[in-house]
């Protein structure tokens, strides 16, 4: 089945009085025929996996082999447990920080979970992680807000796309964002609307993102483009708890991402041909990595 709106689920969540990750488990549970129990327990065991990559992440020291991404997060966690004065709040700074940590996770080739890819795999577990500890949220809390997200998720592909090769990365860190913050809203106890709205405030402000990885990398500026946009995802929460409303609803936005997806050039889509892939450092990397690469032939060939 596609779900191309959120109107249905908001009506019945509405009627009934119910947060839109419930909702959302109900649809599972009717369209996959299996019961709660096992529909629940597929999205722990998701969890599972998002939690370990935020915890291996923010370990990583050592650079990837391109040298372009590796030891950020960790870098940002030491910051953190320093006594001097920072400039944003310790939540803040975890949620960036385990956003890029999983983006170096996926770089040094852990098990991440695309959410909706792996090049935007970092916002949503660092949103929920960081949001659940602050407000002490029970598991089921959590598990609510990844239903509440995946319906976010579900909408933006049936009605324009999750893929940066379509629609460049507002398609991809946007929707993220967008999950996010939905996710964020339903562990904080707003209510559908609001965490559809949420998701309409941060998806707005990623509409047009060139996709323009360096070199063909996930890396940049991927990986910190996670960290940034988690924490506009998680303000964009707290905005629509606020009862700050996004004039353009959240349907009406992702289909301006499709018209403006469609307009973007191929060379800001995946290509590496526009964008920051052909900067002068972007091009420098690139070469560099292609000599390193003929290197290790020639020396395969020695041997
Ligand atoms: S820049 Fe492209 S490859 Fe990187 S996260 Fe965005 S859409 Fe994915």
């Amino acid at each position: 089945m596609t779900i191309d709106s959120v109107l249905p689920f908001l009506k019945k969540a509405k009627d009934e009085n119910k947060s839109l990750g419930e909702i959302m488990i109900e649809h599972e549970v009717e369209i996959q025929g299996v019961s709660r129990k096992e529909i629940l327990n597929g999205m722990k065991k998701i969890w599972s996996y998002m939690v370990n990559s935020i915890k291996q992440g923010v370990k990583i020291t050592k650079e990837s082999p391109s040298g372009m991404s590796g030891g950020n997060a960790n870098k940002l966690m030491t910051y953190l447990s320093k006594k001097t004065k920072k400039l944003s709040s310790a939540s803040v700074l975890k949620i960036a920080a385990r956003a890029i940590g999983i983006g170096e996770f996926n770089s040094s080739m852990g098990v991440i979970v695309a959410a909706p890819t792996a090049g935007s795999a970092g916002v949503v577990p660092a949103v929920v992680y960081t949001v659940a500890e602050k407000l002490n949220a029970s598991e089921e809390m959590i598990i609510k807000g990844l239903f509440a997200s995946s319906l976010i998720g579900l909408v933006c592909d049936a009605r324009a796309s999750t893929s940066g090769s379509e629609h460049g990365c507002q398609a991809e860190i946007g929707v993220s964002a967008a999950m996010a913050a939905a996710a964020a809203v339903e562990i904080a106890g707003g209510t559908a609307e609001q965490a559809v709205n949420a998701a309409a405030l941060v998806l707005k402000n990623t509409l047009g993102l060139a996709c323009d990885p360096v070199a063909g990398l996930v890396e940049v500026p991927c990986i910190k483009r996670n960290g940034l946009l988690a924490v506009s995802a998680t303000v964009a929460a707290d905005m629509s708890l606020a009862g700050v409303q996004s004039v353009i609803p959240f349907d009406d936005v992702v289909t301006a991402m499709d018209e403006i997806g469609r307009m973007m050039p191929c060379e800001i889509k995946e290509t590496s041909e526009g964008g920051l892939a052909t900067t002068k450092t972007g091009l420098g990397y690139k070469l560099w990595l292609k000599r390193s690469g003929e290197r290790q032939l020639e020396g395969e060939d020695e041997l």
